[in-house]
């Protein structure tokens, strides 16, 4: 049976109510709680790992069905670059720096495609899984706008001919690759 009240886990308050606002409807009768915990070593390789490594610590300390993320921008012509090391790319914590040291580091590269990632983990009694959205689109020359986070100012999503920054949260949250992620996580929950 679906769970009745799910544990985020996160140090920050504001993502329950940014997945709530994701979720809308598929959120249905479930309850969902921030867990600000002891933070886990994330030594994971990849994203999927990285989420399920904060989603099963969650889950150990409270006993109750957890939910994790882990996200970040992938770049093609760095190999991938800053991918799993988004947050502190730069060495701070700072999206400012963050978002200088990429434009740097693709100073003079033409191939600009990059893609966001997310990867939404649940982690409950004997189950495990993990579903990914990838988010495509191109590192523009400089920043543009004002909304968002981290790299949105430098992020052109395809199909689109503003940055994510220029987006309304509601415009980000409904094509998201936090939005395809948590989607696909749900459907998977009212499954069971
Ligand atoms: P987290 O795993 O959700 O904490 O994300 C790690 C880092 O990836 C953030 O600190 C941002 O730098 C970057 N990132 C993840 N998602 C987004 C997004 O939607 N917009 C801009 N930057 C993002």
């Amino acid at each position: 049976m679906a769970p009745t009240r799910l544990v985020l886990a996160t140090h920050n308050a504001h993502k329950v109510d940014e997945l709530r606002r994701i979720l809308g409807p598929q959120l249905g009768d479930i309850e969902l709680v921030a867990y600000d915990g002891p933070e886990p070593v994330e030594d994971g390789t990849d994203f999927e790992a990285n989420a399920l490594i904060k989603a099963r610590a969650a889950y150990e300390h409270t006993g109750l069905a957890a939910l994790a993320d882990d996200s970040g921008i992938s770049v093609r012509a760095l190999g991938g670059a800053p991918g799993i090391h988004s947050a502190r790319y730069a060495g701070t914590r700072d999206d400012g720096d963050n978002v200088r040291l990429l434009l740097e580091r693709m100073t003079g590269i033409d191939d600009r495609a990059a893609d966001f990632t997310c990867a939404a983990a649940f982690v409950a009694d004997g189950i495990e899984h993990v579903e990914v959205g990838v988010w495509p689109g191109t590192v523009l020359l400089e920043r543009a706008g004002a909304g968002g986070f981290g790299y949105d100012p430098v992020f052109k999503p395809d199909g689109l001919t503003v940055s994510s920054a220029e987006l309304s949260p509601d415009e980000k949250n409904a094509i998201s690759h936090r939005a395809m992620a948590f989607g696909k996580l749900f459907a998977y929950i009212h499954t069971l």
